[in-house]
């Protein structure tokens, strides 16, 4: 297998099948000396490492338009930002992505250091997105190996040690193809041949590039690449939300600035624990007096755990200091495992 031939067939690929995404600059164009934002290709990456571009497109062009500048966005009130943030998930991201901008408009007068150690110098930025920064903003020959990337390597080379043991190794492979030319492009190609055509679970080899070189291709079974080690089963957690209204408004609190959805508005709830409550303590746990009626639960899936949230209601109560009342009309801005919580109370009874 020539390393200089899967290098031009899939740069000639990437020539003729780039996707059009709003922050990218096409390979056309890039060619002509356009280059991308790196404000832009930072937001894109961080938004897009937990959804898919589907998902993460109107959010992106939502901040871009009001925050159109790394500067503007370290200007924004963090709650602002986090409210904007909600339906993305994991709002560990948003507080990375607002420490980034801090430090890039106040530290570095709103430009973003050009090179990949720059850029891993940066308060919330990862390796990955550092990486992919320098390569996609800047043109560095930057490794950049998220999941798709892996998957290529994986099936290309037919890498029998399973993951997470073979990333080293599947790292390795990526890092042997990365060269001086065209990095950014080389880069975004690697992302869109995994992302449309070597699909996780149907690859569509009869249209790949690669796939005379493609030992997984040759072996008959390339979707069975990478192997992987069995999961363990994700933890269970159990909880409590509380629905309590008045007239119209909702009780909501500010949750702790630190921990899962720090800083969010969100329904009052009990802790979360390994065990159902009962209702006992289930109403111990309720943040005021009041008529309390089991009205349905939701299930959650964080990244690190499963949660089952119990929805008690109760329509008027007595000693809830500290409550943020919202018109029931305004809670589409919650994060999502509160507003499924109130949307199940709500479902039910009005
Ligand atoms: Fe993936 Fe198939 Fe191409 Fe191999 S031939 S890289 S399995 S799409």
């Amino acid at each position: 297998m020539s390393r200089s031939s899967i290098r031009k067939r899939l740069l000639a690929w990437y020539d003729a099948n780039a996707r059009d995404l709003p922050w990218r600059i096409g390979p056309a164009d890039h060619a002509r000396g356009v280059r991308a934002d790196p404000y832009a290709v930072w937001l894109s990456e961080v938004m897009l490492q937990q959804t898919t571009v589907p998902h993460a497109t109107p959010y992106f062009l939502k901040f871009l338009q009001r925050w159109p500048t790394v500067s503007d966005l370290g200007a924004a009130p963090d709650a602002e930002v986090m409210a904007a943030w909600a339906g993305l998930g994991y709002y560990a991201r948003a507080r990375n992505l607002l420490a980034c901008a801090h430090a890039v408009a106040g530290e570095h007068g709103g430009v973003f250091p050009d090179t990949e150690e720059g850029l891993r110098a940066l308060p919330g930025i990862g390796a990955y997105t550092a990486a992919a920064v320098a390569a996609i903003a800047f043109d560095r020959p930057a490794n950049v190996v998220d999941g798709n990337v892996e998957r290529v390597m994986a099936r290309l080379h037919a890498v029998e040690a399973p993951l997470p043991d073979s990333k080293p190794e599947l790292k390795a492979l990526a890092e042997a193809l990365v060269s001086d030319n065209r990095p950014g492009d080389w880069a975004q190609a690697l992302m869109d041949l995994g992302a449309t055509v070597c699909r996780p679970k149907a690859p569509l080899c009869d249209r790949c590039p690669l796939s005379a070189d493609c030992k997984a291709f040759a072996g008959g079974a390339p979707e069975t690449y990478p192997r992987k080690t069995r999961k363990a089963d994700r933890p269970r957690r159990y909880g409590v939300a509380y629905l309590l209204i008045q007239g119209r408004d909702i009780a909501l609190v500010q949750r702790p600035p630190k921990g899962l959805l720090g800083g969010m508005l969100g329904l009052p709830t009990s802790e979360w624990r390994d065990e159902a409550l009962s209702d006992l303590e289930a109403l111990a746990a309720a943040p005021a007096s009041g008529d309390w009626r089991h009205v349905g639960a939701i299930e959650h899936v964080f990244t690190h755990f499963a949660l089952t949230l119990e929805v008690l209601r109760s329509d008027g109560g007595q000693g809830f200091d500290g409550a943020i009342w919202t018109p029931a009309s305004g809670l589409g801005a919650l994060p999502s495992v509160f507003l499924k919580a109130a949307r199940a109370g709500l479902d039910r009874l009005v």
